[in-house]
């Protein structure tokens, strides 16, 4: 197109007397009218906008001019429209890929609306509606063997839950050596991560110790590469947390994926969809499962471990010799994380009551009942949000690990996910 016009303007000889045409992008418009309906939905449901850093007038209106479900739903539609107007062949690359994103997130937001009126569909379908992918849901007996191949690590009487418990007990941070061992994982985390990733110079977090959540950890991202990690210490904090949590919550996880958004999108290409983030939507299966392969993609193979032991099990006042055990436990128990979704459908589909899906999650998860509680009341609150940490940790590890098993090649894949308007049907 661009050579043809050029082809006619030297034909013609009166194009330089001409101003250059501005490039306005056709998805603007729709762009910002997208974030402040992700805001007024936030003001119908608390916990829906997980992170803004857009302009504070914006989120202000949002609290001024409340529109109900309805009216959100009829703007959702319009936008929708407005939004499938602008033909793919008019975009290049990268902005048809920002075009289907803002489908998808449409798409999800409204079916959000459905459910913030009372709409409730099987879990299958509530997870493919709010986060584009349909989840597996295994028969709890596909984790049979697996229970058996744990049960040979932990012998003794008693349930095996029990026993993993008591295992586990030997393992606990004490409380005033949290802080230490949290901030030497996260540290290390960070330094695995800026060896292949370029990060805002001025990127940072804080770090805060909360109780009464049904969460473990969680990061709030602030905008201008800063973020809140929080950590709950309702129960006692094992010590393969430390590394998992510092690359969840913060690199490469949570705060690496909201701080490439916000550099190479919002700002980089003014595309303010980035700006907002709701929790109930694609982007998450994105965090989460990048979260959590991120954690295998900063530590591959025996390196885990031996940070753990070298560095994080003195900090913790433990026996580093006993760190080989409680990684042997640790892989085995992998396996199981499937079932934490099968319990949810379960519980969530009405098939089994409160106290079973906790009885359940204590059998399959390896877990104590006041561990297996927490959980419960997770799923009760975020609901098929739980889908997104296992099964999306098993498709961003499938997705990076095409790049074959080059590290580099590895973590510049990870990087293009966290950096790109990526979605679920892209892995
Ligand atoms: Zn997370």
């Amino acid at each position: 197109m661009r050579a043809l016009v050029t082809a006619v303007c030297l034909l013609l000889a009166a194009c330089a007397t001409r101003p250059a045409e501005p490039k306005t992008d056709p998805l603007n418009p729709a762009a910002e009218a997208y974030v402040k309906l992700v805001l007024e939905i936030g003001e119908l449901e608390p916990g829906y906008v997980d992170a803004y850093y857009g302009p504070q007038a914006w989120a202000d209106a949002a609290k001024a001019d409340k529109r109900s479900a309805p009216q959100l739903k009829a703007e959702a539609d319009r936008l929708l429209a407005q939004v499938e107007a602008v033909k793919p062949a008019r975009l290049d690359p990268m902005e048809a890929r920002r075009r289907a994103y803002l489908i998808a997130h449409l798409q999800s937001a409204l079916f959000r609306l459905d459910m913030i009126e009372g709409v409730r569909k099987p879990f299958q379908d509530e997870a493919q509606a709010l986060f584009g992918v349909r989840p597996e849901v295994k028969p709890l007996s596909a984790y049979d063997p697996v229970l058996a191949r744990v049960d040979a690590l932990v012998p003794g009487a008693g349930p095996l839950a029990e026993r993993v418990d008591a295992f586990k007990s030997r393992y606990v941070i004490p409380a005033d050596r949290l802080d230490a061992v949290m901030r030497a994982a996260i540290a290390e985390c960070r330094k695995r991560t800026l060896a292949h990733i370029a990060l805002p110079a001025d990127e940072s977090f804080t770090l805060e110790f909360v109780t009464g959540k049904s969460w473990s950890g969680y990061n709030w991202y602030k905008g201008d590469a800063k973020s809140l990690i929080q950590i709950n210490t309702d129960l006692p904090i094992f010590i393969d947390r430390a590394v998992d949590l510092g690359c969840h919550e913060g690199y490469p996880g949570h705060h690496t994926y909201n701080a490439l958004l916000e550099e190479r999108l919002t700002k980089g290409r003014g595309w303010v969809e980035f700006s907002v983030y709701p929790l109930y939507s694609p982007q998450s299966f994105i965090a989460e499962g990048s979260g959590n392969y991120g954690i295998d993609l900063a530590f591959p193979g025996e390196q885990r471990t031996r940070f753990e032991a070298e560095v994080l099990y003195p900090l913790a006042g433990l026996d580093p010799k006993t760190a080989r055990a409680y990684a042997d436990l640790r892989d085995a128990m992998r396996e199981l994380d499937g079932a934490r979704t099968t319990i949810a459908a379960m519980y969530l589909d009405g098939k089994i009551d409160r106290e079973t899906a906790i009885a359940l999650t204590q059998k399959y998860n390896l877990m104590s009942r006041a561990r297996a509680e927490q959980r419960v009341a997770f799923t009760d609150g975020y609901r098929s949000y739980v889908i997104n940490y296992g099964l999306g940790q098993d498709m961003v590890r499938a997705h990076v690990e095409k790049a074959g098993p080059d590290q580099t090649a590895r973590w510049k894949a990870m990087e293009t996910l966290l950096s790109e308007p990526a979605l679920p049907s892209e892995l």
